[in-house]
């Protein structure tokens, strides 16, 4: 938000200092962690793209924005599918951010047994723990933010505990995956005007998401908790992410580490799904509020499936 008061009199401005005024968020600010699964490999990349190009670019974002300590969360498979794609994680090491573990194979823990969901978890720890040196990776981001059913939440749950790892949770995230597929079949077809209103659509996505967000937050905790991002390591999100982190921005974003989002009490109120989906939603729902019936709505996007077929 620009800074109203310096740009006009006292007795001419009364009127746009009153509107600031409504604009509590932006006036008040809120923190956020920004945090990054899938790496070194999210989805397909357009031709001619490298995962080096998409983590390059991803870090420079980051760095610009003066974006501290972001986690990536790791799928150390694609070391293996996509041999040189390590060095899209010795990059984010180099830039001194830190790795977390998203299991070795994108694993959606209700799709087999829990033992099953350990050793995949425990196959990804290597790739990780070689690259951190010491320091704290013991962070795990349930794939699909699917934290177990009730054959498996309560163990992964004690599992987690025994093994000293914290849960990183979310609270805001924008369906940027949607795009990732959808733009690599644009770029592939050369369609520069579906890619145009595609940045237009992801924008509007993101300010939807951070309004409703904040909105919910106010509705459940009467106050802005601090707030936990989820985005991909795709190749849009890497383009899109200089004006993801400026909207942040205007709306009144202080960008703050993981640990220090989740530091918030909100992050550690006993519930019985820890883990699951999106914290704000996930609190709603065990306390029985309504959020979204006069929340503005979320951007549709079910038109991007069938986009550059
Ligand atoms: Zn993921």
């Amino acid at each position: 938000m620009k800074p109203v008061a310096a740009l006009c009199s006292a007795v001419l401005c009364s009127a746009a200092l009153a509107f600031a005024a409504f604009s509590a968020h932006a006036q008040t600010g809120f923190d956020v962690a920004i945090t990054v699964d899938d790496l070194p490999a999210h989805g397909s990349v357009p031709p001619g793209v490298s995962r080096i190009d998409v983590a390059r670019d991803y870090l420079a974002a980051l760095k610009a924005h003066n974006v501290p300590a972001v986690y990536g969360f790791v799928n150390a498979v694609a070391l293996e599918r996509e041999p040189g794609s390590g060095t899209a994680l010795d990059m984010w090491r180099a830039a001194g951010y830190p790795l977390g573990n998203h299991t070795y194979s994108h694993m959606n823990i209700n799709s087999g047994s829990l033992e099953a969901f350990e050793a995949d978890l425990e196959k990804g720890e290597p790739a990780i723990r070689d690259r951190m040196k010491g320091e704290d990776w013991r962070y795990l981001r349930f794939p699909y933010l699917s934290a177990g059913d009730d054959a498996h939440h309560a163990g992964i749950i004690a599992y987690l505990k025994a093994h000293k790892y914290k849960i990183a949770d979310v609270s805001i995230s924008f369906n940027d995956w949607a795009y990732t597929e959808t733009y690599a079949r644009c770029m592939a077809k050369g369609d520069s005007e579906a890619i145009e209103s595609m940045k237009i659509q992801y924008m509007q996505g993101v300010k939807a998401s951070i309004a409703r967000s904040l909105m919910a937050s106010q509705k459940v905790y009467g106050r802005q908790i601090s707030h936990v991002l989820l985005i991909h390591e795709g190749a849009f999100t890497a383009l899109m992410l200089p004006e993801v982190l400026t909207a942040f921005e205007e709306e009144g974003a202080h960008f703050v580490t993981l640990d220090q989002a989740q530091s918030d009490p909100a992050y550690s109120a006993a519930s019985a799904h820890q883990g699951e989906g999106l914290l704000i939603e996930r609190t709603a729902k065990e306390k029985g509020i309504d959020l979204w019936s006069d929340a503005p709505p979320d951007v549709d996007i079910s038109n991007l499936d069938g986009m550059c077929r």
